[in-house]
């Protein structure tokens, strides 16, 4: 309990600076009102170098640009390719909803009370992916309902972003492993397509992939730590992706609420077209 309340205290203090800082306010805990309006001057100045500079020194650079303001959308077709490997899948978003309903591709089809299809809006600009389904999400039908996801909705809403209008949500996995445990490789080979098929369906101008198992998959890096793939915007065939922890490790371990300020920052940046 303690590392919720002084998590809660952190997202507070956070919330607090961007109301007196307004909603470019950086987040660093510890610092004064005074210290962090002056580093909040600095960073202003730093991104307007940046603007003249016209340099993008991030990978998406390589192979696609980011969907911001004035920016060209990426291609549906980019990410179509991707998927064009992939096992055959209804082509319209509400065929492909039933398809899921009612799958039994793999064994997770057994236990479940519910497949968890996802929430939010069908054209988002902001997709959030995450793992699997939870006891909660299990029962509702509907991703990120427990603690983890009411905490997601609230740092989310520090950057503008909500499920109500800006973001769509979905998991690597539709059906919840027994005892919440991890996904097992054949379960996200057999799932992962309609997960692929969202993506191409709901095209977001950005990806955020929330823990180890949607950010290994959609940047096809297995076995990397986290830590050392986030902090950076990634492409997933032509859509900017950032990759953080998941919310639930948050809860656990309140030390990595701030990169996750950071990254959602980050993800804020691409958004706009910084
Ligand atoms: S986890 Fe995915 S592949 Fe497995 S039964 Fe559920 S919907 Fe089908």
């Amino acid at each position: 309990m303690t590392g919720l309340r002084s998590s809660r205290e952190e997202v507070a203090r956070l919330l607090r600076q961007k109301a007196e800082l307004g909603p470019e306010a950086l987040y660093l805990s510890g610092l004064s009102r005074g210290e962090a309006l002056r580093l909040a001057a600095t960073a202003r100045a730093g991104a307007q170098a940046l603007e003249t500079s016209a340099t993008l020194t991030r990978p998406v650079a390589a192979s696609g640009t980011p969907k911001g303001r004035g920016s060209p959308a990426p291609t549906r077709q980019a990410v179509a390719a991707v998927t064009s490997s992939l096992p055959v899948l209804p082509a319209s978003y509400v065929e492909l909803r039933e398809h899921a309903l009612s799958c039994t591709r793999c064994r997770l089809s057994e236990g479940r009370t519910q497949v968890v299809f996802s929430d939010g809006v069908e054209h988002a600009r902001v997709m959030v992916v995450g793992e699997a389904p939870g006891a909660s999400e299990d029962e509702t039908g509907v991703p990120f309902v427990g603690a983890a996801g009411k905490y997601l909705n609230l740092l989310l809403s520090t950057v503008g972003l909500s499920r109500a209008d800006t973001v769509y949500i979905a998991n690597v996995l539709k059906c919840r492993p027994p005892g919440n445990r991890n996904p097992m490789p054949d379960e996200i080979e057999a799932c992962s397509p309609f997960l692929l098929k969202q993506i191409e369906l709901v095209q977001p101008e950005v990806l955020l992939a929330v823990g180890s198992f949607s950010a290994q998959l959609l940047t096809g890096r297995e076995k990397v730590a986290l830590g050392k793939i986030r902090g950076e915007v990634h492409n997933y065939g032509g859509v900017p992706l950032v990759v953080t922890y998941h919310p639930a490790a948050l809860l656990r371990n309140p030390k990595w609420t701030r990169p996750f300020w950071e990254d959602l920052q980050l993800l804020r940046q691409v958004l706009d077209g910084a």
